[in-house]
Formats: structure tokens, C-alpha cells, sequence
């Protein structure tokens, strides 16, 4: 990596795994960085950390639908291939992996991987389905690519702490990596997401990283800290979010919530602007 040709596309797991098989038996090893395309600044740092560990990367792309629930955006979630490809190429990644819906999902589909510790309360209080098709999707890859390593995001933190609490549950033999969330200038974290934001809506977005950077730093110069999450959610209200869904203190690995400013603490929050919610998180 970089590289300029473009990489292999394979749809199916038994190419996936022949493909993953010749980069081990070259003694080769592999790194797998999970997403749904619509390709950022953030999933390229995470590229760029799987090429640091690992000599070959496999990038999946897979708009997973069992992590919607039918009233959010699977329908009109961005896509958009060409680039996606054009942009893995220049990246220089080794395999792309871009399952169809049937091929993840039989029809007669009946399994999925349930979560609680860290997957429980937060995301899981808004959007009960989400995790749990998140869990089930991330079980899937890891078991048909088999990668020494899969790389995840900080800024999906609760989703990367559920993961980790999989892996560790059931065995999978692949190492997480957590890459620390990439931002625009303005300091909104980076997300597909970010797409659907007008341009009036944009510079409020930003105001969320803002305040939670204020009431992180309250926090650790000893806050209260019911206080001082009453006063981050009035501020997020008066900076012109629409709703609070939570914003809450936790302890960075189980995401049990905190009393006090500990080491290790996380201010975790997700909002909604117009129609688009946003998440973001924090270490204290
Ligand atoms: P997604 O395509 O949104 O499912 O995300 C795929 C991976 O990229 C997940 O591990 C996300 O946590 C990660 N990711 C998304 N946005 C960012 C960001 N701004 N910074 C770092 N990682 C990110």
C-alpha cells in the first residue's frame, strides 16, 4: 500500500476464503476492515492502520439491513460503488469483499448473536435492533474472512465495545484494532451520515463535539457529574439539536454507567438534527 491498480472484487465466501487462504499460505498476515461503503476520511484511517498491521487488507462492503429497523434509512443510506472502488484502489487494499443481501442472508435466515454487557442501555435504549445486527454481521465476516485482525472505529465506541465483548465471548480467533475517530476541522467526527445534513444544520452538527469537549474537561477538573450532563443537554438544545437521545458517563470497557470522572471514563452521545442522528464519544 498505496497502490494504484484496482483490487480484486470477490462476492462470494468460498472466493473470499481461497483469497484469504493463498495471502496466509504466503505466510502473509491479513487484516479486515468492516463497513458499509460510502467511503470517508474515517474508514481510509482505518485502512491505513490495517496496512500498518497487517501486509495484506480486505475491505468489506456491506450495507448490513439486519441493523436497521424498518423506519430508519437502509432504503436511502449513501452508496456509491464506483467511488467507494475507485478510492479503495488508490488506498492500495488487497481484496475487496462485497456480499449481496441473499448471499448474508438466507431466506430462511434464523440465527442471530445477542448482546448484553457492553451492548446493553445507550444505543441499544434508542435503537433495540441495531447491535445485535451489528454483532450478528461482524460474527459473520469475521467467521467467513478469518483475518489475523479487524479493524474498528472509536467512533462507533459502544459498537467496538460490543465487538470486542463478542470476540472475547465466542472464541473468534481475530485481534480488534481501534482507530480513533477522524474529523473535519470543525471537529464533527467524519460519517456517511454527514451527507444528509443541510448546510444550515452543518455548523450546528460541530457544536456536539464542542460541548462534549467542555463537559469532558468540567468533568475531569472534578464536575458533578448529573450536573454537569444537565448542563451539556441544555447546551446541545440551545446550540439547536432537536433531541437528546442520551449523553452519559461510563466506564470505557463494560460502558457501565459512572458516578464519577474515573480513569478509563468515556462521555458517549447521540443527538438528533432534523431528521439525521448523530453519535459521538470521548475519552476522559
Ligand atoms: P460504517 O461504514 O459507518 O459502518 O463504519 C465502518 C467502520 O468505520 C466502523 O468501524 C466505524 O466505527 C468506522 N468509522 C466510521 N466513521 C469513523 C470516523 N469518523 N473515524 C474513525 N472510524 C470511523
Amino acid at each position: 500500500m498505496p497502490g494504484n491498480g484496482s483490487p480484486p472484487i470477490v462476492k462470494g465466501v468460498s472466493d473470499l476464503r481461497r483469497a484469504v487462504d493463498g495471502f496466509h499460505s504466503d505466510e502473509h498476515r491479513v487484516a479486515l476492515v468492516p463497513t458499509m461503503g460510502a467511503l470517508h476520511a474515517g474508514h481510509m484511517a482505518l485502512i491505513e492502520a490495517a496496512g500498518e498491521a497487517c501486509p495484506r487488507t480486505v475491505v468489506s462492503i456491506f450495507v448490513n439491513p439486519t441493523q436497521f429497523s424498518p423506519s430508519e434509512d437502509f432504503a436511502a443510506y449513501p452508496r456509491d460503488d464506483a467511488e467507494d472502488l475507485r478510492k479503495l484502489a488508490v488506498a492500495g487494499v488487497d481484496l475487496v469483499f462485497m456480499p449481496a443481501a441473499g448471499d448474508m442472508y438466507a431466506a430462511d435466515f434464523a440465527t442471530s448473536v445477542n448482546v448484553t454487557g457492553p451492548g446493553a442501555g445507550l444505543e441499544s435504549a434508542m435503537r433495540p435492533h441495531f447491535l445485535a445486527g451489528v454483532a450478528t454481521v461482524v460474527c459473520k465476516l469475521l467467521l467467513q474472512c478469518l483475518p489475523d485482525i479487524a479493524v474498528f472505529g472509536e467512533k462507533d465506541y459502544q459498537q467496538l465495545q460490543t465487538v470486542r465483548r463478542m470476540v472475547r465471548d465466542l472464541d473468534i480467533p481475530s485481534e480488534i484494532l481501534a482507530v480513533p475517530t477522524v474529523r473535519e476541522a470543525d471537529g464533527l467526527a467524519c460519517s456517511s451520515r454527514n451527507d444528509y445534513l443541510t448546510p444550515s444544520q452543518r455548523p450546528v452538527a460541530a457544536r456536539l463535539y464542542e460541548i462534549l469537549c467542555q463537559a469532558a474537561a468540567r468533568l475531569k477538573a472534578g464536575g458533578d457529574v448529573i450536573g454537569e450532563i444537565e448542563r451539556a443537554m441544555i447546551s446541545l438544545r440551545e446550540a439547536g439539536f432537536g433531541g437528546v437521545d442520551y449523553i452519559a458517563l461510563c466506564d470505557g470497557e463494560t460502558l457501565e454507567p459512572l458516578s464519577d470522572a474515573r480513569e478509563g471514563a468515556r462521555l458517549l452521545a447521540a443527538v438528533r438534527l432534523g431528521s439525521t442522528r448523530l453519535i459521538d464519544n470521548l475519552a476522559l
